[in-house]
């Protein structure tokens, strides 16, 4: 237990951390590269790219290698973090911007579906607590967004937890670990996909002929295993990495996960802890 209750520390350090420094005027490539030096520092590595998510784009966006976006003003930034100790994984995410009803609305759905963490609950159960709570702020929970269970190097496994009541009767047992997200938005609630996100995840391994993309697809084996990884991972140690990854995807030995965006435009605010499931449950992601 140690390792998660230790991978949830360095997690929330990491989250508070992007939160302080996540001004309006930054550019997304500066917050991702401190959030991930700041994760390295602390010992831990990336359980999957930092998500940093503008506006109607509800998750999967992390920065290009040379991304000039820029996080203004007027916009509603999700950041969503992972960490990872050896496999032992934590998974976190906020919303920084100036629409704090809709911000309050994802937080105060995550803190009534965590007091329900305990065992017996049933999920359904989990789902209409999110729904209750951010309907009471005026906005709708994306049905099409979940929670999740977490292992060890499996960052989605198993059960899904539900941002609205699903009618899933299943229950939550004693030691399990789930993700608990819910997503408010100001549109109809579903999402859909969008352009590719440039975060990958290695799906199979088959012999490639290029020299050059054998070399990059055995880092990838070696650094991510079957964790997600983005462009920007690799073209840090092979410059010329971006012709390998579309023979990579091509081939469909990697995959190139989709931007997930509101489908009716609508803007997208997050909550997430990582927690442990206990008769008082336990936040392993609490700043
Ligand atoms: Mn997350
Ligand atoms: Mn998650």
């Amino acid at each position: 237990m140690d390792q998660w209750i230790k991978a949830g520390k360095i997690g929330a350090e990491v989250l508070n951390y992007a939160k302080s420094i996540a001004k309006p005027g930054i550019q997304l490539l500066e917050l991702a590269e401190k959030i991930e030096k700041k994760t390295a520092e602390l010992g831990a590595k990336p359980a999957f790219p930092v998500n940093l998510s503008l506006n109607h784009i509800a998750a999967h966006y992390t920065p290009l290698p040379n991304d000039p976006t820029v996080y203004k003003e007027e916009d509603i930034l999700k950041i969503d973090i992972g960490c990872h100790l050896d496999g032992h994984i934590s998974d976190t995410a906020l919303t920084v911007g100036n629409n704090t009803e809709l911000i309050k609305a994802s937080q105060d759905a995550l803190k009534a579906a965590m007091k329900l963490a305990t065992p017996g609950t049933e999920l359904r159960e989990i789902g209409k607590a999110i729904q209750e709570a951010i309907k009471s702020h005026g906005f709708s929970p994306i049905r099409n967004l979940s929670g999740h269970q977490i292992e060890k190097y499996d960052l989605h496994a198993g059960m899904i937890i539900p941002n609205f009541d699903n009618g899933d009767d299943n229950e939550l047992e004693e030691g399990q670990i789930i993700a608990i997200e819910p997503f408010a938005t100001t549109g109809q609630g579903k999402v859909t996909e969008g352009k590719p996100s440039t975060i990958y995840r290695l799906l199979q391994t088959r012999p490639v002929r290029d020299p050059t993309t054998k070399k990059i697809l055995q880092h990838i084996e070696k650094e991510f295993s079957t964790l997600p990884f983005c462009k920007r991972d690799v073209i840090r140690k092979y410059p010329t990495a971006n012709f390998s990854l579309n023979i990579l995807e091509r081939q469909e030995i990697i995959k190139n996960y989709a931007q997930l965006i509101e489908e009716t435009k609508g803007l997208v605010s997050q909550a997430e802890h990582t927690v442990l499931v206990k008769d008082k449950p336990v936040i392993l992601t609490k700043c």
